[in-house]
């Protein structure tokens, strides 16, 4: 059996069959944005960790290594937040190939601390390796949260309202436009570049969602929308159902000429916005609206396992998981089939 075959999930799927079982003092292992292990009985320890890998998630002809650096970090505390945690601690993995220079490294690590700064987070160790071909970074993140708050995958109900906060899109269509090469010069297609090399994790607001007690289920949107949301249904085992004339689009992806898709198809597929997707059941949108927060309402859970999009004349159509996938056909760089 090949992995192109069952694809990313489908070996992950394998892995956490074939190899753990629920434990009450693990209740939410693999299959979530970080795994939440209890310390006390009210007290949680969340742990989430993440690769980037050259050639394969970035190129050094496109990405300078302080946004590496960042981007780094910001993808860990993304998944922390999409928990509703804390982050607090983080250990930091790296493979280098023999021709990397300490400026080089410097550089990664200034990025990298900027953003944990930024989050009060302290880097207390990792581990340091040649690496034969491309520079790997590979990140821990630890966090903490209330056993009362936290906000897993698998809580959407039927009949709950689907959201998402900030705007969709962006950083795929930044990446489009950093790929083809040349300068973006318009502010918003300088906009759309920053948010794909230097993305903001929603941290402050996990946390905010996760105390109002509002939250059914959540998490970030780092494989696109259709991809994301398909997680939550699996997990939830239900379906949604997305208004595309809802969807939340930047005036910097509606207004940058020249990319090409259409900015719904960024919304929908493209990934690395590290927004929060979540659901919430209708008797608390009120006390949801409340809060200081920039989300959308986009959709609703439904009973029927299924994704759908809803267009503007009220058609249904299937909405399919065009998300990254490690072992699928699509390379992540080149945006072509391998
Ligand atoms: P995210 O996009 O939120 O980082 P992933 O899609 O990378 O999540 O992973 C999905 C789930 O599978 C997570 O709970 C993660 O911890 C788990 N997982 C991924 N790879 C492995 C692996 N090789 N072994 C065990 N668990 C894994
Ligand atoms: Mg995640």
């Amino acid at each position: 059996m090949k992995l192109e075959d069952i694809g990313e999930f489908g070996l992950i799927g394998r892995i956490r069959t074939l190899f753990t079982q629920p434990s009450p003092k693990a209740p939410i292992g693999i299959g979530d944005d970080a795994a939440a292990l209890f310390l006390s009985s009210a007290a949680v320890l969340l742990a989430t960790t993440d690769m980037l890998i050259e050639g394969v998630h970035f190129d050094l002809a496109t990405t300078d290594l302080y946004s590496l650096g960042w981007k780094s970090a910001a993808v860990n505390l993304s998944d922390i937040a999409a928990m509703g945690g804390v982050p607090r601690y983080c250990l930091v993995g790296l493979g280098l190939p023999r021709r990397t220079t300490m400026e080089q490294v410097r550089e990664l690590y200034r990025g990298l601390h900027a953003l944990l700064r930024k989050h009060a987070v302290l880097l207390v160790g990792g581990d340091t390796c040649r690496s034969g071909r491309g520079l790997v970074i590979s990140v821990v993140m630890l966090g903490e949260a209330r056993k009362r708050s936290i906000t897993a995958r698998s809580g959407a109900r039927s009949g709950d309202l689907v959201f998402t906060t900030g705007t969709l899109g962006d950083a795929a269509a930044g990446f489009e436009l950093l790929a083809a090469g040349g300068r973006a010069r318009k502010r918003g297609a300088r906009k759309l570049v920053e948010r794909h090399l230097r993305p903001e994790p929603r941290v402050e607001w996990g946390g905010k969602l996760a105390a109002s007690g509002c939250v059914s289920a959540m998490i970030d949107v780092s494989d696109g929308l259709a991809s994301d949301l398909g997680h939550i249904c699996e997990e939830s085992r239900v379906g949604a159902e997305v208004h595309e004339g809802l969807l939340p689009l930047s005036r910097a992806l509606v207004s940058t000429q020249g990319l090409k898709q259409a900015p719904l198809a960024y919304a929908l597929s493209g990934g690395e916005d590290y927004e929060l997707l979540f659901t919430v059941p209708p008797r608390k949108a009120a006390a949801l609206r409340r809060l200081n927060i920039p989300f959308t309402e986009i959709g609703t859970i439904i009973r029927r396992r299924s994704l759908l999009l809803v267009d503007h004349a009220g058609r249904r159509r299937r909405l399919t998981a065009a998300g990254y996938d490690h072992f699928g056909k699509r390379d992540r760089l080149q945006g072509r089939r391998r």
